[in-house]
């Protein structure tokens, strides 16, 4: 994800770098935008030393008592706060209704967590159908459309409602858990156009933590680099590779991105972000990131804190990690499908199918947050293969092979004999190996620790695999 957001168009894909006059920034603020401590005024401008913060962004938590429940009582909040919404949709949301009926189910079937497995998932492409045919919501709103403010439009395309009140938790509980404090003054470098998540959930949810929001949107890099400095903004809304735009953009115009801008905290989603990525921004900027995962559909389902240490679940939603096949839930530790219900009644979106594969875990995070976190997310579920009875996804082939650099292609066929499923790792190396027989243990090893499944290894000569091929070949045929 991270994920499910569409990626915001660079300068000069979406004419956000076109359609808008440029203007620069020719003034500065610099010498009046002070730091007062005890009578000292520090200037920034030509400060030769790195700007300190005072501001307290490690401790506390945005919503305290919710955020440190005790394992059964956010069962039992969860439970109650379920039973409301399927009450709530069943009566509001024709869509729901719908659902509920067409495998024989009333609200009262629906008493816990464990009672969802009921429900058939509703799947994106299922939401897509049934809006065309009932435009814009397919019937999945819970309030009628003139009590909206605004109707969003995502590609899809697919539309989502715009409540009045904006209400969502999830955001704003990960952006406090990732630092952001009051008097942040804070660029948000999402898509404002069309879709929600810039100027419905990120904008709203800074606001909730009484930051300040300069609504800079997409692309204008260089203006972006010029408001950072000018307002000295301490934080950052966007996606890891814009920021990454944004610290070359400003090094090449001669700027010390320590020394010139103030940069504190960065709440990155929308795209994958690599430890290496991220390590690299935090040292380069001195600030310090945190990812986020959700869906416009749904909202939040997934923040870091501090600890890096999976992605606290938030306390407005329930996830559950299922069987793709089944739609059975799966406990801590096994890899399924995230399907998510929330409790908002403007769009109760009850058991929505994100496609995306995780693991959760429910063991205590050190920063005292008690809900279940999502270890990460492992890719889509179109791309898995089961294979003895476990999923197997193309990335945890991936993260095999690149303990190997020795490896230059690979492909994982999978094959059926006698009944049991096969799954070898077909292997070209860069160079032929000394101690092909000590490799192939490694491999074969790293194999059952990354994927909990059996698998062997083959060397094959180079060129052998074509350019392009599916990374798992499932190769079962199922007469
Ligand atoms: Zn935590």
């Amino acid at each position: 994800m991270y994920i499910d957001y569409p990626l915001p168009r660079r300068e000069g894909i979406m004419g956000r770098g076109t359609d808008i006059p440029t203007f620069t920034f020719t003034f500065t603020l610099t010498p009046t935008l002070s730091h007062r401590g005890r009578g000292r005024i520090i200037l920034y401008k030509d400060s030769p030393m790195p700007k300190q913060d005072p501001t307290e962004r490690t401790t506390g938590f945005l919503k305290k008592n919710l955020e440190t429940l005790p394992h059964k009582k956010r069962f039992e909040y969860l439970n109650q706060k379920l039973r409301g919404i399927i009450q709530y949709a069943y009566k509001n949301s024709t869509a729901f209704k719908n659902k509920m009926e067409s495998v024989g189910l009333k609200p009262k079937d629906i008493q816990t967590i464990k009672d969802l497995e009921k429900i058939p998932i509703t799947k994106k492409a299922e939401l897509v159908e049934l809006q065309k045919k009932n435009p814009p919501f397919g019937g999945f709103e819970g309030v009628p459309i003139s009590e909206l403010k605004r109707i969003y439009v995502s590609p899809g395309p697919i539309c989502e409602p715009g409540e009045m009140e904006y209400s969502e938790l999830g955001w704003a509980q990960g952006m406090y858990a990732g630092g952001f404090r009051p008097g942040d003054i804070v660029i948000n470098t999402f898509s404002y156009h069309m879709v929600p998540f810039a100027l419905h959930m990120v904008d709203n949810s800074l606001h909730r933590n009484g930051c300040i929001v300069i609504p800079t949107g997409v692309g204008n890099t260089e203006q972006q680099v010029n408001i950072l400095k000018t307002f000295q903004a301490t934080g950052f809304c966007g996606t890891p590779s814009f920021l990454l735009n944004i610290g070359e953009k400003a090094e090449e115009i001669g700027l010390d991105l320590k020394k010139d801008l103030n940069l504190k905290v960065g709440f990155v989603a929308a795209e994958m972000l690599p430890e290496s990525l991220r390590l690299k921004l935090e040292e380069k900027f001195g600030m310090v990131i945190r990812q986020t995962y959700g869906t416009a559909d749904i909202g939040c389902l997934g923040y870091e804190c501090l600890q890096k240490s999976g992605m606290h679940i938030p306390d407005d939603k329930i996830v559950e990690i299922v069987d793709p096949e089944t739609g059975k839930q799966l406990g801590p530790g096994k890899t399924g499908e995230i399907v998510a219900t929330s409790f908002n009644k403007v769009y109760p979106m009850i058991r929505f199918g994100t496609g995306d594969l995780s693991i959760v875990t429910e063991t205590p995070c050190p920063c005292g947050r008690t809900s279940p976190r999502l270890i990460k997310i492992l890719g889509r579920v179109d791309q898995v293969t089961k294979v003895r009875g476990l999923f197997v996804h193309p990335g945890q082939a991936e993260e095999v092979v690149s303990r190997f650099p020795q490896i230059e292609k690979y492909q994982v066929v999978v094959t059926r004999k006698e009944h049991k499923d096969e799954m070898t790792f077909r292997i070209e190396l860069k160079q032929e190996s000394l101690q092909p027989e000590k490799l192939k243990e490694e491999i074969e090893k790293a194999i059952r620790d990354v994927i909990k499944v059996r698998g062997d290894v083959e060397f094959i000569p180079k060129g052998t695999i074509p350019d392009g091929t599916r990374k798992i070949d499932d190769q079962r045929s199922w007469e």
